[in-house]
């Protein structure tokens, strides 16, 4: 469940049911203003609600002052060790101070930021990490690290709320998934505020993106967490920005752009397809429409699955097809593929989501389609081994129930934005280059060009 209380980080709320906020760190020098803010509008330009910034010397709290006035989004200064930095921080207007109460020198010093952060109504970010418990916790840490992490945890907060400040949210911070989860959880039924949620030194693009999916996931499912940061091994902080959106689509608890669906391929594949999934999902990144879009390998199917999806494409040799709302729209030559998906896409963003039929050339296209779902007629498709396998599954729940027929929404292309409030929005888009030798099916059945 979300928490119960909520805070304002700037204009962000963070628990109490508000969605929950994406944010991210710099990997800048802080007193490097330029590059600083050169990544704070990157990381705000790919979604980021919030932004981290390290505040270890005078120098960085001099760049902070102007930082919080030009950031798109709210400014959290982290502070370690040094009180008096955390002071100078709330000084120079940072929106929220990311403190952990164990190692800033004691409970006077905690109280005087306290004070401080109270007076200029400032919140705070409290929080405990694995590497880090406080010396009293180290035995239960090796019996119970779970319990240690949430003691430590609850102990801060009892701290803070003895200084009468109850404006933060906490987090507890493992490089263990499993821990992470348990932790998170049990904290979760002891305290009303906000958490946030991370893996510490989670790892590389590819192996923190998992961690962070499965534990910050697991979590999010559970309705666990209140705001997120994906820590990644990268100096890009926009990829923990896109990665931690992409967990959110995935769970459905926002909603930011395009969402992109695709076959896994297999040897029915009638194009490199890993090619043309990266194009089509790299020039995706320019729209900020919640479109959904299909890649479908090949044509044997039909749209099957990707009915629901507002556009999609399908190959053949030689050939392949547009489709919007499990409809056809046009067949077109095979090298033309993407470049007619985007045609349409754009065509339709730009008249507020609806999208034109043209019968003759659909009706073209669905007979295309037709012909070839009937030449492979007795082909078990993963698509079709998994649709057997849900009506087995369905006719053994309830043998009289709904199932067996198509029931999902006939989505009708041309209703899409009829008289009701447009959903999409033209965006500045470009093409991208991509490297055709890197696919393992390079060649296979055709070249692209261009
Ligand atoms: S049969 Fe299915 S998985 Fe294989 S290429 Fe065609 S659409 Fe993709």
């Amino acid at each position: 469940m979300a928490s119960k209380r909520q805070i304002w980080v700037g204009g962000v709320p963070i628990g109490g049911g508000a969605p929950v906020a994406v944010q991210t760190m710099t990997k800048t020098e802080t007193a490097d203003l330029e590059a600083t803010m050169e990544q704070i509008r990157t990381v705000a330009g790919a979604g980021a609600d919030l932004v981290r910034v390290a505040v270890p010397r005078d120098k960085d709290v001099v760049a902070l002052k102007t930082i919080v006035t030009e950031s798109p989004i709210p400014v959290i200064a982290d502070i370690h060790f040094n009180h008096t930095l955390a002071l100078k921080a709330i000084d120079a207007g940072a929106h929220c101070i990311r403190l952990n109460p164990g190692n800033i020198g004691g409970r006077d010093k905690v109280a005087e930021v306290a004070v401080l952060a109270n007076a200029r109504n400032v919140p705070m970010r409290i929080g405990v990490n694995s590497g880090s418990l406080p010396k009293h916790l180290h035995a239960l840490e090796r019996e119970a690290p779970v319990e240690a992490l949430v003691a430590a945890a609850v102990e801060f907060v009892e701290l803070m709320e003895g200084l009468e400040f109850e404006n933060f949210k906490v987090s507890i911070k493992s490089t263990n998934v499993p821990n992470t989860i348990a932790a998170n959880r049990l904290l979760s039924e002891k305290v009303p505020y906000p958490l946030h949620l991370g893996i510490t030194e989670a790892g590389t693009k590819w192996t923190g993106s998992l961690k962070s999916a499965v534990g910050l996931g697991t979590l999010l499912a559970d309705g666990v967490g209140d705001t997120v940061r994906i820590s990644l091994s990268t100096f890009h902080a926009e990829e923990e920005v896109k990665v931690a959106w992409e967990i959110l689509k995935a769970l459905g608890l926002r909603e930011r752009g395009p969402v992109l669906i695709a076959c896994p391929t297999c040897g029915r594949l009638q194009f490199d397809m890993d090619t043309v999934v990266a194009e089509i999902e790299q020039r995706l990144e320019s729209y900020a429409e919640p479109i959904e879009v299909a890649v479908l390998g090949c044509a044997v199917n039909g749209i099957g699955e990707a009915s629901h999806a507002d556009f999609g494409i399908t190959g053949a040799r030689n050939e392949g097809l547009i489709f919007a709302h499990g409809k056809p729209l046009r067949k077109v030559p095979q090298d033309d593929l993407v470049d007619a998906l985007f045609e349409e896409i754009d065509k339709s963003v730009g008249q507020g989501g609806r999208v034109d039929v043209e019968e003759a050339e659909a009706a073209e296209g669905a007979e295309w389609l037709a012909k070839i779902e009937q030449e492979n007629a007795g082909e078990l498709t993963p698509e079709r081994i998994a649709a057997m396998e849900a009506a087995a599954v369905q006719a053994t729940e309830d043998p009289t129930g709904p199932g067996s027929g198509d029931e999902r929404a006939d989505g009708d292309a041309a209703e899409a934005g009829d008289g009701a409030e447009p959903y999409f929005k033209p965006v500045k888009r470009g093409r991208v280059k991509l490297d055709e030798d890197a696919s393992p099916t390079q060649g296979r059945r055709f070249t692209r060009t261009g």
